[in-house]
Order: structure tokens, then sequence, then C-alpha cells
């Protein structure tokens, strides 16, 4: 198909993320995908600042993850899970037990990151249920969190980016407090906690779970914050009966400089969800993964199943293509490449902090933002970083880059000073 009717039927009929038909906002066809390189359909090459949100930490058309599903593929590409098991998700389940924190035993497998927060949401209040608190079916969350886009998840996701008034009568109301203000790296005292504790201290009868990206806040303000206060709402938790979910769909699999960002805390939640990078960016596959207290718990209360069970739970492909994007991390020295992703990042960007309209800039890990003081007009600044080479989408007034974490210096030198560059000539 030629672009320009490519684009014209894709205009008229496709949806894209958060889009409106008929916005005239630009799209771009991509043609194929290589290491950190997007062909689009008209012959040029962009430099990918965003592992297609979070996902492709090996960059794109990997061998090696190629090759894992084409194996699995001639095996078989679907069976049902239901009485049915098979090598690819028993030997994922081994390794995401192996690579969590030893108290997370038991996985179920959902089909993307927000039906993940679905099945986790719902294991907390089966918990509570089963244990004779039926009353706890609330959650508390910080403000300025994503957590996806069904109903439940929406519901703990920031009350305004969500768009929480627009569904007001059809969603859950639950608890938010302040996000924390302390950044990364400082600790926190009493006071940092205190909304936090409040709010368990009222409500914890009708609430089953704390639920928070630790450590960096993706989608709802690229926040990254302080470890201590995961480690003092652990304390809290325990102290008031209330589960601690982590959502590192976003922070899994080396992106903070950690394999899980609750490494940097040294903390344990009782359900965890994995998602995104799980497999590689191949295919979309989540995990939620908990205490053997809460599994044995569901399993023994009323009605003693757990009530999840989608049709494509834990496909093979995209479970098999999982194992081998975990195999194929741990074999390399991806430590030492997130390190060297982040003194890149630091040095690239840092001549945007000194631009008048620019807030902040700030890196952890793989992740880079550049804050500016007011919301970026898309349909000026999106083509300016097209036209420089590079492929990055800014949300708001953020512009950020998570580099698949296999690029190298050279082309990481060239994404900031094209980052860099456009910003400049955007704020004139
Ligand atoms: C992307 C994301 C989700 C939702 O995952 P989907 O696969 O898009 O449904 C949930 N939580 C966090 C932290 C995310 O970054």
């Amino acid at each position: 198909m030629d672009q320009t009717r490519l684009l014209a039927l894709d205009a008229a009929h496709v949806w894209h993320p958060y889009s409106a038909i008929g916005s005239g906002l630009p799209v771009f066809a991509v043609e194929s995908a290589e290491g950190v390189r997007l062909r689009l359909k008209d012959g040029r090459e962009l430099i990918d600042g965003m592992a297609s949100w979070w996902c492709m930490i090996h960059g794109y058309n990997h061998p090696r993850l190629n090759q894992a599903l084409a194996d699995q593929l001639g095996r078989m590409a679907h069976v049902m899970f239901g009485g049915l098991t098979h090598e690819p998700a028993v030997g994922l389940a081994e390794r995401l037990i192996r690579l969590t924190p030893e108290p997370l035993q038991q996985v179920f497998f959902a089909d993307s990151g927000s039906v993940s927060v679905e099945v986790a949401l719902k294991m907390a209040i089966q918990y509570w249920h089963s244990r004779g608190q039926p009353g706890k079916q609330g959650f508390l969350s910080i403000r300025h969190g994503y957590h996806g886009d069904t109903f439940a998840a929406m519901s703990v996701s920031d009350p305004v980016n969500g768009m929480h008034s627009l569904f007001s009568g059809v969603l859950p109301q639950q608890f938010f407090v302040p996000a924390p203000e302390r950044p990364f790296g400082q600790s926190c005292n009493e006071a940092d906690m205190a909304p936090m504790a409040e709010a368990l201290e009222r409500h914890a009868g009708k609430i089953a779970a704390v639920i928070l990206e630790p450590i960096v806040q993706g989608a709802g303000g690229m926040r990254f914050y302080s470890a201590d206060y995961l480690l003092r709402l652990r304390q809290l938790c325990d102290r008031h009966q209330v589960l601690l979910i982590f959502d590192e769909i976003a922070t899994g699999f080396g992106r903070t400089g950690k394999l899980f960002a609750l490494e940097h805390a040294g903390v344990c939640p009782d359900i965890l969800c994995l998602g995104k990078a799980l497999t590689g960016g191949y295919l979309t596959l989540a995990a939620v993964l908990t205490r053997s207290e809460i599994s044995q718990c569901i399993s023994q209360g009323q009605p003693g199943l757990f009530m999840h069970g989608p049709t494509f739970m834990a496909n093979p492909l995209a479970c098999a293509v999982a194992n081998a994007s975990i195999d194929l991390l741990l074999e390399s020295p991806w430590q030492q490449r997130v390190a060297r992703i982040q003194e890149g990042l630091q040095q690239g960007l840092a001549p945007c902090a000194e631009l008048d309209g620019v807030a902040e800039v700030r890196v952890l890990g793989g992740i880079g933002v550049v804050e500016m003081k007011q919301a970026v007009n898309m349909r000026r600044i999106q083509p300016a970083f097209v036209e420089a080479g590079v492929w990055v989408r800014p949300f708001g007034k953020l512009v950020y880059l998570m580099p698949p974490l296999v690029m190298d210096e050279a082309d990481l030198a060239q994404l900031t000073a094209a980052v860099c560059r456009v910003v400049a000539d955007y704020l004139g």
C-alpha cells in the first residue's frame, strides 16, 4: 500500500492512543525496525528514544527473540490455560520467582498491564473477603500515579490525569493522598508520611491495599521519589493491616538501574505487577506475583477460587519470548549499560536545563526527563523531532527519553543532541 493511501485510511478509520479522529495531527508510517532504529515508509531512519513505551529493552528485530518465537510457533501458538499447562509458562513463572523477592511465590499471567492491575486489585479484595473482612474493598493511592486504562485501573490512577470526572458515574471512589515530595536519593521523615499515615489511620477498615509505582511514577508525571518512602509505607501497611501492591509494569527489567525498582528500597510488596519489558516488547503479557499467605488464604476461603481467567492467559508465544528476553537481559552487562545510559542522558540533556522554558531536567537509570514550563504543542514539536532524525513522543509538559538499553554512546549522544536542538528551537 502506498504511503498516501495508508495514511488516508489510517486517519479515516483507525484510533490511536489518546487520539481524536480528524485531528489532523501527524502520524508516521513505520516500515520496519532494527536495533535502536525505526525505518519510516518514506525511507527516513529515526533513532528510537522511547523503546516503544518502556518495552523494547533489547532493541527491535533481535535475532534471539525472533528465534524463540519461531521455535515456539513451530510447536504451538496458543492453547487454553484452563486444565492445561506448558513449559513456556512454567519456565517463566520459575524465572520471575527467582528474580523477585523471596516471599513472592505464585504467579498469575494476564494479557496486559491494565488487566494485571485489575487482577492485583481483585486478589487484594478476595484476600480480605477470605479473611472475613469483606468491607475492605477500597484502595489507597498517591496522586500522579498511572495504572492503566481499564475501569478499576483508572480508579486508582491520578484523578485529574485519569479524567475521573468524565467517568465519575462508573468509577469506584478510591482514596488518594499527595504524591511523595522527597526526590529520589533523599530520606523521608514522619512529616513526609503524615498524609499516608492519616489516611490509613482513618480508613484502613475500608481499604484492601495501597497501590503505587515504586520509585518512578511514569505516565502520571515522570517523577522520581524517595526510596525511604516505600520502606516507611511498608511499615504503615503492616501496622494497619492493609496490603501493599507495587506496579512495576514500567520500571521492571532494569530500567531504573536495578532489575526491579523495589530493590532501591529493599521492600517486598504483597502483590507485584510486571508487564511492558517482560516480553522484550514483542507481545503483550503481564504477570501478577503474590505471597503464599495470600494465595493460600484466597484458595482456602470462599469461593475458594481466584476469580479471573482470560482466554489468552499465559499465551505460549508471549511466555516463550519473555523467557528469551529475560535470559538475554541477565546474560548482558545490563547494569553497566544502564549506568552508561544514565551518564549519557545526564550529560546530553544538561544543556536543556539552561533554557528559559525548561522547568527541570532529571535523570534516573535509563530515564531522562526534560520538564517544560508549559505543555508542548504536539503539532509543532512532533514533526521537528522526526526532521531531526529521532523518535521522541512528549506528553503534556514532559519531553522524555527511555531508550532501548542496548543503545550505544554515539546514538545516545545523537539522540540527546537532537532533543536539545529541537527543544531550543521550539522555545525560540
Ligand atoms: C503502561 C502501564 C500500565 C498499563 O499497561 P498496559 O499494558 O498499557 O495495559 C500500568 N501501570 C503502569 C505503571 C504502566 O506504565
